[in-house]
């Protein structure tokens, strides 16, 4: 028996606690040797404890340094502020990492699509820092700093040299925002000359969301600040079949929490319809940076046999199981590559 892990466990709201325990199965049934530490934030925590991000839940994460998380609600346009903003912030998780690909049998415009989104995770217009001025007037602020722009640069540099990636692309609107996404692109060139083996370009973001469209093929990894990664994610998403299909990680030097990149779809919680495939896929990312490379390759190749076969898929993928169904069929996968 190898290596015992703690890992913090989030269910979320919404879908949350359905796909989180699909994937528990999955994880367990791959034979990951993991001690999970319940945590609840998002929209159960503030009934249950009066607060979104209990103070409880980030000691937890900072002595485990590991979670695995669902997606939490947040209202729109009124109600409490984002309890993902709060966590990445109070545990500088300063790294967003989602790798874009398309998986075999997922129909989606492109085929062999593969992009890495990083996005800058606690600064800039995302933060959500707004007052009213006067009734009738508010102001957002968009906070770019020099510290937090070079260090998501040089994860960028950093993660392209140790995985074999060739270009980053920094997607900004410095023409406009000449202070903000100037100083942004400023840090990014000064690390780029450190690494001149990686290819490095610059794009502004409205020209790169018409050029993600018409041809995905062009980019490698695209570098950028909050918002912006947020919005360019989902639709890079878009281009390999949506948000439940592609995982993610937010990374800071010590702690990593992995989420897939969709939301808590209140439409379809409790309906057992929810695709359970992000945040497997989150979990496959979590098992590697565990170093359990071995269980992770089990449940890819599980992912993959299910993808193929066709006849264990949710509705989003034109079939007919629900959350459990699907994930019981990739447990079963990845036990029989186990045995093999
Ligand atoms: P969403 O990703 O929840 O849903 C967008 C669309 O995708 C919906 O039609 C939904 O049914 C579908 N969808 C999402 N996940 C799916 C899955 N696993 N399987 C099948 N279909 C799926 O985005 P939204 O509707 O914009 O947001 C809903 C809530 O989620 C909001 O409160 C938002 O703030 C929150 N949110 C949270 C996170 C997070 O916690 N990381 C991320 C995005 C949105």
């Amino acid at each position: 028996m190898g290596k015992t892990h703690d890992v913090v466990l989030i269910p979320g709201d919404g879908i949350g606690p359905e796909v989180i325990s699909a994937a528990l199965r999955v994880i367990e049934a791959a034979g990951a040797n993991i001690r999970w530490r319940g945590g609840i934030i998002g929209a159960a925590a503030l009934e249950k404890f009066g607060t979104t991000v209990p103070e409880d839940v980030l000691n937890l994460i900072r002595e485990t340094k590991v979670a695995l998380k669902g997606p939490v609600t947040t209202p729109i346009g009124t109600g409490f502020p984002s309890a993902n903003v709060t966590l990445r912030k109070a545990l500088q998780l300063y790294a967003s990492l989602r790798p874009v690909r398309n998986l075999p049998g997922i129909s989606s415009c492109y085929t062999g699509v593969d992009l890495v989104v990083v996005r800058e995770n606690t600064e800039g217009l995302y933060s959500g820092i707004e007052h009213e001025v006067v009734p009738g007037v508010v102001e957002s602020l968009k906070i770019i700093t020099e510290k937090a722009s070079t260090r998501i640069a040089q994860f960028a540099f950093k993660y392209a040299i140790q995985n074999g990636r060739h270009k980053i692309t920094a997607v900004h609107k410095a023409n406009i925002m000449k202070l903000s996404d100037g100083l942004f692109l400023e840090c990014a060139r000064r690390v780029a000359k450190e690494h001149p083996e990686i290819e490095y370009e610059e794009s502004i973001v409205d020209s790169t969301c018409m050029q993600l469209v018409m041809n995905p093929y062009r980019f490698d990894m695209l570098l950028m600040e909050n918002l912006y990664g947020d919005i360019l994610s989902e639709l890079c998403s878009g281009l390999v079949g949506g948000v439940a299909v592609v995982p993610g990680a937010n990374l800071g030097d010590e702690i990593a929490v992995f989420e897939a990149v969709h939301g808590s779809a209140p439409d379809l919680a409790g309906t057992g319809k929810a695709n359970p495939l992000g945040v497997i896929m989150s979990s496959i990312m979590m098992l590697r940076h565990l170093g359990e490379n071995d269980v992770a390759d089990r449940i890819d190749a599980g992912v993959k046999t299910v993808l193929t076969e066709r006849g264990h898929l949710t509705p989003d993928l034109g079939g007919t199981a629900t959350t459990h169904e699907m994930a019981d069929a990739i447990a079963e996968a990845a036990i029989v590559v186990g045995s093999r």
